[in-house]
């Protein structure tokens, strides 16, 4: 399976990483590997000062497909989710400015956190979704998914252009404002509607 990410998808985030606004979403991928295991505390790598948490609004894919039309969307998942799309900003920063890709940034191992799921029959309003992140018992990230630049059935259409989308892969839908760095002894919540769907130890 694989996780597609999506970048620069709130326009508070794409300011305060003084981005430009994207023509399309920026797209990138994070292979299983990352995935951070269940119960285990994330360990910050050795190769970067400056792991930022990004709190994203997490997609399941149930069911193959290509080219999918925006309003079809809709029918590839049951379930919506949150994770951290963790980021070395350092490393990242370095790779941007040379131009070169992200993986090293964005895919090591521990880089994806994928909370518990909530079925899309209990959600009141898919495209008003409240979520936050919460570091020590302070939020630190506060969004709206009515904020996104392309909504979660954009999104899948798009990148189902360039990947088939298979049962069991996940969309990282991107973050709003307020990344930042974490740190040992760190403890990070996610809530999405009121449902706390995961609780990180940084190690
Ligand atoms: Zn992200």
């Amino acid at each position: 399976m694989k996780l597609i990410c999506i970048g620069r998808n709130y326009t508070d985030h794409i300011a305060e990483l003084k981005n430009e606004k994207p023509e399309h979403p920026v797209v990138f991928i994070k292979p299983d590997s990352a995935i951070l295991l269940q119960k285990m505390p994330f360990v910050i790598p050795t190769f970067s000062n400056d792991i930022h948490h990004e709190v994203e609004v997490l997609v399941k894919i149930n069911k193959l497909g290509k080219h999918i039309d925006t309003k079809f969307a809709h029918k590839y998942y049951d379930e919506i989710g949150l994770g951290i799309d963790f980021t070395a900003r350092d490393v990242q920063n370095e790779l941007k400015q040379k131009g070169l890709p992200w993986e090293k940034a964005k895919s090591f191992d521990g880089a994806a956190v994928i909370g518990d799921w909530i079925s899309k029959a209990d959600i009141k309003d898919i495209a008003d979704l409240s979520f936050s992140l919460s570091k020590n018992g302070k939020i630190v990230q506060q969004g709206q998914s009515s904020h996104m630049l392309w909504t979660i059935d954009e999104i899948i259409a798009y990148v189902s252009q360039y990947f088939t989308l298979k049962i069991g892969d996940i969309i990282f839908t991107g973050t709003p404002a307020g990344v930042g760095p974490v740190a040992s002894g760190d403890q990070l919540v996610g809530e999405l509607e009121g449902h706390q769907l995961f609780s990180i130890k940084v190690k």
